[in-house]
């Protein structure tokens, strides 16, 4: 898709903090975060939402997501995560290439508190992605088991 944000994120023609990239999904960071590491789980391919999604992207989409919450409980201690998609405008879809967000909770409020946001920092960014980076084989493993270990 030639003017989709997302398809130009993932061909290296816009910029983005990349968490993973790899078996044709990436995680990037949202630029207007919820909560310090508000990640975006996006497929290499260019689908509208769940709903047109294959079956097998949407579930490495979700695998990826269940890696990312495991590695924010059980080892950076975050409290609380919310994994979210937006599947058509009236949902709050914006950006119409499928992804999952995975956003960690330090602060409360539940799915009624998703609203406040900020503009991503250098500084933020470069934090999360140092904390998160020694724990980024866990996704690697939970893809390898679900999907085998060629792809
Ligand atoms: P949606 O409402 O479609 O589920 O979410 C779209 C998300 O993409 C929003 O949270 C928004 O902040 C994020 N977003 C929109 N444009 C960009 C961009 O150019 N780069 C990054 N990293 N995130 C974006
Ligand atoms: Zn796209």
């Amino acid at each position: 898709m030639e003017n989709c944000i997302f398809c130009r994120i993932i061909r290296g023609e816009a910029p983005a903090y990349f968490i993973y990239r790899g078996r044709g999904v990436s995680v990037f960071l949202d630029i207007f975060p919820v909560e310090k590491g508000h990640m975006l789980i996006v497929p290499d391919e260019h689908y509208e939402s769940l709903h047109d999604t294959p079956p097998r992207i949407a579930a490495k989409l979700f695998t990826v997501a269940a890696a990312l919450v495991r590695i924010l409980r059980n080892e950076l201690g975050f409290p609380g995560v919310n994994v979210i998609t937006n599947s058509g405008r009236p949902a709050g879809q914006e950006v119409f290439h499928i992804h999952v967000h995975v956003i960690p909770r330090w602060h409360g409020g539940g799915w009624r508190r998703l609203v406040s946001r900020h503009r991503l920092t250098d500084e933020e960014a470069n934090e999360f992605i140092d904390m998160i980076k020694p724990y980024i084989h866990i996704i690697d493993e939970y893809l390898g088991e679900v999907f085998g270990e060629g792809m």
